[in-house]
């Protein structure tokens, strides 16, 4: 998924899950929307190792795959969360612990849509199983290739339309009730 689908995903999740926080201010509620809408693009970041080592961010499974790192893993971040959260305890501070669940929400949006718009998804039950778990869109078979083959492989494919309508989805929300 391109960084758009991601933000938009996040956008409309993160927009549901600070329903459930009635005490929040409203500057507070825009404060964690912004925060968890961008944060959702962190797991990506790891795509400069391959960009680095390869020259493109598209390889082949077995070549490399950024969804084998620990930047993609739910465990790494369920730890940070967990941390955040009990600093927001200890100090009695409860934006700081609405701010770590906001924080992983944002990071389980990223990972349920690289599951659902790659074949090769996350590794969910990383460190006790390193299967990928993911379906949908197949990546191409070559060894590796360009970042524009690998792009327009992924425009022809119906899952990027899906893509665009999660984010016209969010769009019109936005639009609507942007906070
Ligand atoms: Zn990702």
């Amino acid at each position: 998924m391109l960084p758009l689908g991601h933000l938009a995903g996040a956008y409309l999740f993160i927009k549901v899950t600070l329903r459930l926080f009635k005490n929040l201010s409203a500057k507070e509620k825009r404060q964690l929307l912004l925060f968890g809408t961008f944060v959702t693009l962190l797991p990506d970041l790891d795509l400069f190792y391959p960009l680095l080592k390869f020259g493109t961010i598209f390889t082949k499974k077995d070549v490399f795959d950024h969804h084998t790192l620990i930047t993609h893993s739910l465990f790494f971040y369920l730890i940070l969360s967990l941390i955040i959260y009990l600093y927001g305890s200890l100090r009695k501070k409860n934006f700081v612990k609405i701010f770590s669940l906001v924080f992983f929400a944002a990071i389980f949006s990223h990972l349920i849509l690289d599951s659902f718009f790659i074949d090769y998804g996350p590794m969910w039950l990383y460190p006790f199983s390193q299967k990928n778990y993911g379906f949908i869109f197949p990546f191409p078979e070559k060894e590796e290739v360009s970042a524009l083959e690998g792009l327009l492989s992924y425009f022809s494919h119906f899952v990027f339309h899906l893509e665009i309508l999660l984010f016209l989805i969010a769009l019109t929300v936005f639009i609507k009730k942007p906070f």
